[in-house]
């Protein structure tokens, strides 16, 4: 397959794009995929399919660990088909549409973060992934990225794959190479099986861990928000600094 082209996108500069049923290349962007899930994709698509952790890692998912940071990564296990199809991917379109992970939202659109080495400050760039089989950018109306993103509903998947983006940067910076295997283990946790993160929360273990200041525990049915609790559980049990 053909290297698709990036081209630079200014975040308010207008393109043309639209995808639907009707278009000839239908679906062609659901195969041939090597899709890397993050923690929100992960905990969208479970509860949409009503699947445990462990459910969904052996039915649809394949961990491992990142090979620059030790730290945990899902990828979504594809058809062993010749055109690698997506599970998700019907005659009709993604069956999991109103759960699809953060990246499907924002095709082709790509969004990279870049911290400043001066103050600090975190900016966000574009780009559009241009592919030679894709003829969406022919039809639909103009918009910008943010509104793309705002039409996708990507934004709270953004904004929870920017705080797992802090904490890696952090585990980089601060500590390099492979964690150790019951380090391993607490990242899967605060990851993806939510359900054993709110065990151990509840039983009070995790406090020992992480002795400093926690956010309070979100209730129980508060998926998104025990996330990110356990994102900042990981940050401080690992490298002592909350946010
Ligand atoms: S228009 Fe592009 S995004 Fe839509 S189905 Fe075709 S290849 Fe996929
Ligand atoms: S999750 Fe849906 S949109 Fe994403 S690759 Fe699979 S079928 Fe396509």
């Amino acid at each position: 397959m053909e290297e698709p082209e990036l081209i630079a996108l200014d975040s308010e500069e207008p393109f043309q794009f639209a995808c639907g049923p009707g278009v000839a290349c239908f679906n062609q962007c659901c195969q041939d995929l090597n899709q890397a899930l993050m923690p929100y994709d992960v905990l969208q698509l479970r509860l949409h399919l009503k699947l445990t952790w462990e459910q969904f890692l052996s039915r649809h998912a394949a961990l491992y660990a990142g090979p620059g940071s030790g730290l945990p990564v899902v990828s979504l296990r594809f058809s062993h088909s010749q055109d690698k199809r997506c599970p998700f991917v019907t005659p009709q379109g993604c069956s999991v549409y109103t759960a699809r992970p953060t990246s499907c939202r924002l095709y082709p659109v790509a969004r990279a973060l870049q911290r400043s080495r001066r103050d600090g400050r975190l900016s966000e760039h574009f780009a559009l992934v241009k592919e030679p089989h894709c003829l969406g950018f022919h039809q639909g109306p103009r918009q910008t990225a943010r509104q793309w993103i705002e039409d996708q509903g990507a934004a709270a998947g953004l904004a929870a794959n920017d705080q797992l983006m802090e904490l890696i940067a952090l585990k980089n910076r601060l500590r390099p190479g492979p964690l150790s295997a019951e380090h391993q283990q607490w990242a899967v946790m605060a990851f993806y099986d939510l359900d054993l993160l709110k065990q151990e929360a509840a039983a009070g273990r995790l406090k020992q861990i992480a002795r400093g200041i926690l956010r309070p525990l979100p209730s129980p049915g508060e998926e998104f928000a025990w996330l990110s609790w356990g994102l900042q559980w990981l940050r401080l049990a690992l490298f002592g600094e909350a946010k």
